[in-house]
């Protein structure tokens, strides 16, 4: 095993091993908090993200991808509905479906995305939820996001966040269909989101365990 002594980005733990796979690209996993992180040299390009992200049929034609947010939707921000009166969709892709649901639900929303949408539009704002689907695999630096993202929240605000966490055996990780994808490039375990959360004074208030992550204000 080579080890690694370069901190990790969410931790700045020094004890680390890396991980090299098949497809001969090296990761960093954290000993500490969990955090796998694609090594720099791999990472592709904004235009490249970009048009891998414009394959997917991510958009309010696409009835199963819809229905999929409104469950998601249902399940997890319609029971706070009645403390939720502003929205921010961080990293909407090309297609801001979300938001146009959330509209739905009374909520005013405003969109983000570094790639489609790069206008800063909460600069100056606080908001009572902020939603981040399948944004933190592509963030290259997640603890900075993350206060970001805190900063903006209100008080009681929530941030209702999907990201894959990785098999609990690490050694599926090496086949795992979401480490695959050329634009995700970091992987987080429970233990990790809660080193998150604690670094910006948040708490994880629920996760199913796999791809749901909801974090409150302490
Ligand atoms: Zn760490």
């Amino acid at each position: 095993m080579i080890t690694d002594n370069i901190p990790c980005k969410i931790c700045s733990g020094r004890a680390g091993r890396l991980i090299t796979t098949k497809d001969m690209k090296t990761y960093r996993h954290c000993a500490n908090c969990g955090f796998i992180s694609l090594d720099l040299r791999h990472i592709v390009s904004r235009d490249r993200e970009r048009e891998r992200i414009l394959l997917h049929d991510n958009t309010i034609s696409d009835k199963g991808y819809v229905d999929m947010l409104r469950g998601f939707l249902n399940t997890y921000v319609a029971p706070l509905r009645g403390g939720i009166k502003t929205a921010l969709d961080f990293g909407c892709g090309p297609d801001p479906v979300l938001s146009k649901l959330l509209y739905g639900m009374g909520i005013t929303t405003d969109v983000y995305d570094r790639l489609f949408f790069p206008e800063k539009v909460y600069s100056g704002r606080k908001y009572d939820l902020i939603t981040a689907l399948e944004v933190m695999e592509h963030l290259e630096h997640p603890m900075d996001v993350f206060g970001l993202l805190s900063g903006l929240l209100n008080s009681t605000g929530i941030l209702a966040a999907t990201t894959l966490t990785y098999p609990a055996d690490i050694g599926e990780f090496e086949n795992w269909w979401y480490r695959r994808d050329i634009t995700h490039i970091s992987f987080y375990s429970g233990s990790t989101l809660e080193y998150m959360s604690a670094g910006h004074g948040m708490r994880i208030r629920f996760s199913d365990g796999k791809r749901v992550h909801i974090f409150e204000k302490k």
